[in-house]
């Protein structure tokens, strides 16, 4: 069965159609990279995968539970997948261990100590455990997307959602968080990423999307995409950013 499941999917603000009638699945393990002009609505489309804008018409399916469904607890489903933003959104307040633990904790899915360890755990992973204690604005750019991966993680989400994860980084801390994510697409993680990182698509996707004004309108294994684009949008479109 799919994880992510998605049946003639629009999205309007006001007269604005930003998503136009999108039907796909998405199958556990899958890690689809999209790619698009600015404003095709990659966001659009990834916020409505966890409810962040209500769809205008059609559905979204996690896992087999419809978020569209009026009898389906928003809030649950949507613990079943960890976003990453572009600007990090760390708590500024917070530790980073505050951070990694507030959710889980606040959420009753573990105890104080079980966070902490887990937090720990998760730290280690991505080599920041010394900076348990300290604050996101100690951290670099690249630390703070590192720990707001790890972040996601902690509430062991099916599906990783990445918006732009890269963009807002200084160029040297780029190539630190896409590590982190290839290593999660090794142990078998279901990653939805928008990206201008060609190479990474190239390397990572099990399938790449083209988006425009607001469908896919080309999609491909990514030796297939980048090699033998058929539409001419897309060829356009990659001969500006390849
Ligand atoms: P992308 O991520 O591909 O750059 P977006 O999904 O952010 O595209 O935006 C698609 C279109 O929807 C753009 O024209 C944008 O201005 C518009 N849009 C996005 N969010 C909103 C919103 N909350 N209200 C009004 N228009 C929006
Ligand atoms: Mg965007």
């Amino acid at each position: 069965m799919s994880v992510i499941d998605v049946k003639n999917l629009s999205k309007s603000f006001g007269s604005l159609r930003v998503l136009n009638d999108i039907t796909e699945h998405i199958d556990k393990g899958e890690k689809v990279v999209i790619i698009g002009p600015s404003g095709s609505g990659k966001s659009t489309f990834l916020r409505c995968l966890n409810f962040l804008e209500v769809p205008t018409a059609g559905e979204v399916i996690i896992d087999g539970v419809s978020l569209t469904d009026r009898k389906t607890d928003i809030d649950k489903v949507r613990r079943q997948l960890g976003m990453v933003f572009q600007h990090f959104n760390l708590f500024p307040h917070l530790s980073i261990l505050g951070n990694l633990t507030l959710a889980p904790v606040k959420l009753g899915i573990m105890s104080e100590q079980e966070a902490k360890e887990e937090a720990m755990r998760l730290l280690k992973r991505v080599g920041l455990e010394e900076k348990a204690k300290a604050y996101p604005n100690q951290l670099s750019g690249g630390q703070k997307q590192r720990i707001a991966i790890v972040r996601a993680l902690a509430m062991k989400p099916k599906v990783m959602l990445f918006d732009e994860p890269t963009s807002a980084l200084d160029p040297e801390m780029v190539g630190e968080v896409l590590q982190v994510m290839k290593e999660l697409a090794q142990e078998g993680m279901t990653m939805v990423v928008v990206t201008h990182e060609m190479g990474f698509a190239r390397e990572v996707a099990t399938r790449v999307w083209f988006m425009d004004e607001g469908a896919i309108l080309e999609q491909a294994p990514p030796g297939e995409f980048f090699d033998h684009p058929k539409n001419q949008r897309t060829k356009d479109f990659l001969s500006k950013v390849l």
